[in-house]
């Protein structure tokens, strides 16, 4: 008999999950059940009067295998795209002014000291503060520190406020003195620590990497998208899913997971009623917070775990404009604004001049991301103020006066987890927890990375996990049956 299994959840981390299933055992019946009358989750790209727009992610890390890796599996190797050469410049803005990002930085560190030493982001001062890293100590024997006790202890406050807050707030819109180093970057307390200090380590750590991919000096991808937005990827899963003989369901919601006799029932809710079905294996690819619930039947421990992660709000306002003029005014693919400014927005991209195809010619696209931890209030008003807020912005910072033709806004209730301190042992109590449940995986935004590649590689890893489990089950009952010797 062919085994079951139930993907909870359409974002990206469900369908890697599903594809990936399949990929690997045709022979599987996959279902993937998604509560949105659309599939993407977060991935979310709409298409208006020629304007591309992403609401949720606007691109991922090339770096990381799985963006690459994945899309060439797929087919969609080609339809890559890098951020415009010639605008690659992102600012910080700082006192109402925008400053240039100095180049060379490393992950969130500054490694190449003339660009530093040039920037007027950072004072004599702040600079000076900098370079006492090249003679620090490594703290000795600290387990874990927040992000923000480790760099600026490193690299002091001033380097840490302006630079790498509003950096790390791009990432997580989170606070940088509630999250863990250790969960969200661990490999920075691994410089200092093999290394006597970050930019040396940094530095190391690159050119080791550098050695292991080949040292062929070839130019890794950094950002990437697809020609016509992320909704590339997603289409592309869901198609070869279906080709694969898996089945996806929309607009339906899984509202209780139970154990029964052989494998698991799953409850799920249509208009015209509750479904059930019988399924061997089930992968929750859902947020942390609509996965708790529905394990607590299976595990409490579990259950908790997923429970205790925050997460914070944020919105993208996407506002297009069919005036030359504004085109002509972003040079460059966008800023950050450090905590410390108390502005609303958070940071903005310049679409239009970041990627190519996102407006149609002459016309350009921004998008503003607002609700930072601890500036979730902003998030409470109607859309129209949140409209005029980014605006207020655009005329402040950038003198823009013009009236969009279009505004998008795009709400993302609890959409960002934040790794805040004791995370590594939530994520570890988890596992452990988990492992307990036979043929049952969680998976996505939740665990080792919030990145588009980290939900997928993810997604993969939980598929792998109820295929050795279900393995296992199936070896355990062909032995029990005497079907195998022993
Ligand atoms: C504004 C914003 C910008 C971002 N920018 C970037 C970026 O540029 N690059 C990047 O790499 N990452 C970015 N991220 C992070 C990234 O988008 C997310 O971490 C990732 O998309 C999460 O994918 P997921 O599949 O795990 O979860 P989701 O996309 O949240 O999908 C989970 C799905 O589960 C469904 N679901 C929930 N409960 C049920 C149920 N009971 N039954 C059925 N279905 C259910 C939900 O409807 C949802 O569709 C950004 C995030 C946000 C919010």
């Amino acid at each position: 008999m062919h085994q079951r299994v139930l993907v909870i959840g359409g974002g990206i981390t469900g369908l890697a999950a599903a594809h990936h299933l399949l990929s690997e055992h045709p022979e599987y019946a996959v279902t993937l059940v998604e509560r949105d009358t659309r599939l993407g989750g977060k991935i979310l790209t709409v298409e208006q009067d020629g304007y591309v727009i992403e609401g949720g992610p606007d691109s991922m890390l090339g770096v990381k295998p799985r963006s690459v890796g994945l899309s060439r599996e797929i087919g969609l190797g080609d339809r890559l795209i890098s951020p415009s050469e010639a605008n690659r410049r992102s600012f910080v803005l700082r006192r109402g002014k925008l400053h240039r990002i100095p180049e060379g930085l490393t992950g969130l560190v500054p490694t190449k000291l003339g660009p530093i030493a040039r920037s007027g982001l950072i004072s004599p001062r702040g600079k000076a503060r900098m370079l006492g890293d090249y003679l620090r100590r490594p703290a000795p024997g600290v387990a874990d520190e927040s992000l923000a006790s480790f760099m600026t202890r490193r690299l002091g406050d001033e380097v840490y406020t302006n630079l790498i807050e509003p950096l790390m707030a791009g990432i997580y819109a989170g606070d940088g003195r509630a999250l863990s180093l250790e969960a969200t970057f661990p490999q920075l307390r691994e410089a200092e620590r093999q290394h006597g200090g970050l930019v040396k380590g940094v530095l190391a750590q690159r050119r080791k990497a550098e050695a292991g991919s080949g040292g062929d000096g070839a130019k890794r991808p950094g950002f990437v998208t697809y020609r016509t937005g992320l909704r590339e990827l997603v289409d592309t899963l869901a198609d070869r899913i279906i080709a694969q003989g898996g089945e996806i369901r929309t607009g339906v919601a899984v509202s209780l997971l139970e154990r029964c006799q052989h494998g698991y029932r799953v409850t799920i809710d249509r208009d015209d009623g509750p479904e059930t079905m019988r399924v061997d294996g089930i992968i929750l690819a859902t947020q942390a917070w609509a996965a708790a619930p529905l394990l607590e039947p299976l595990d409490h421990y579990a259950s908790a775990a997923l429970d205790h992660i925050p997460h914070v709000s944020n919105a993208i306002v996407a506002l297009g404009f069919d005036d030359p003029a504004v085109a002509d005014r972003l040079n460059g693919f966008g800023y950050v604004v450090p905590r410390t400014e108390h502005r609303p927005v958070m940071a903005m991209t310049w679409l239009s001049s970041k990627w190519a195809g996102r407006a149609p010619e002459g016309k350009a696209l921004i998008r503003a991301f607002v609700g930072r931890a601890g500036q979730q209030e902003i998030l409470q008003c109607p859309d129209d103020t949140l409209v005029d807020v980014v605006r207020k912005e655009l005329t402040e910072v950038l003198g823009i006066t013009a009236k969009p033709e279009i505004a998008r806004i795009f709400h993302w209730d609890g959409g960002m987890p934040q790794y805040t301190m004791g995370h590594r042992e939530r994520v570890a109590a988890l596992e452990t927890a988990l492992g307990g449940i036979s043929g049952v995986a969680v998976a996505g935004n939740m665990f080792r990375g919030v990145g588009l590649p980290d939900c997928i590689a993810s997604g993969e890893s939980a598929a792998d996990k109820v295929v050795g489990d279900l393995a296992g089950i199936e070896a355990f009952s062909a032995a029990s049956a005497g079907h195998v010797p022993a």
